[in-house]
């Protein structure tokens, strides 16, 4: 078996990732460093999951740092309307502190769990994985689980998981709810046309 640091955003965006990596061969440690994450009880009740599940399943959970502050200074002021350039720089400010992670416990491979969601800007992620992965002395490990969600989706409801309806930042809560009142909308038009 081959040690894989996987650096996780969520306990439910876990789990397929667990299973297909370990299925390949390779033997996950979880890290958590996700300072993106607001408000603070958002991301604690998200951390609180991740730690049950890995508890519960003898995953071994690394907690690193998290700089919030640095977060606020350096990703929060490209704002909400440069997404890919804001999504960009969160990915690296949390994947870096996972590859430092990696370096000191001696990993050499490397992947993230964001590759799950098909919400995530997936090829700037792995761009950003590959890179700093690289630049660190490591192999990023970049795997396209998107055909896995709706699995992710049915076993977290399963297992009784928290699942949030948004990335993380206020942003992406915003533009969450944004999405949502559109389809709300959407579908009492098509109601209103009789198209259902
Ligand atoms: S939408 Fe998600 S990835 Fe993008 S900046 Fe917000 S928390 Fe980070």
């Amino acid at each position: 078996m081959t040690r894989l640091l996987l650096h996780a955003c969520c306990a439910p965006c876990s789990l397929e990732p667990v299973r297909l990596l370990t299925d390949e061969g390779f033997e996950p440690t979880i890290c958590w460093t996700n300072p993106n994450i607001q408000p603070a009880d958002e991301h604690d009740r998200r951390l609180a999951e991740l730690r049950r599940w890995c508890a519960a399943e003898g995953i071994p959970l690394i907690e690193a740092a998290e700089d919030t502050a640095r977060w606020e200074a350096t990703v929060a002021p490209i704002g909400a309307l440069r997404r890919e350039m804001r999504c960009r720089a969160c990915y690296a400010l949390r994947l870096a502190e996972a590859c430092r992670v990696a370096v000191d416990e001696g990993f050499t491979h490397i992947a993230t769990t964001l590759a799950v969601s098909p919400y995530q800007l997936f090829d700037t992620c792995n761009d950003v994985l590959e890179r700093l992965a690289r630049a660190h002395g490591l192999i990023p490990v970049v795997r396209d689980f998107r055909p896995w969600y709706p699995e992710a989706t049915r076993r977290s409801r399963e297992l009784g998981m928290y699942r949030q309806n948004y990335c993380g930042c206020r942003f992406s809560a915003a533009e969450a709810a944004l999405d949502r009142a559109r389809l709300r909308d959407e579908r009492r038009a098509q109601h209103q046309r009789g198209d259902t």
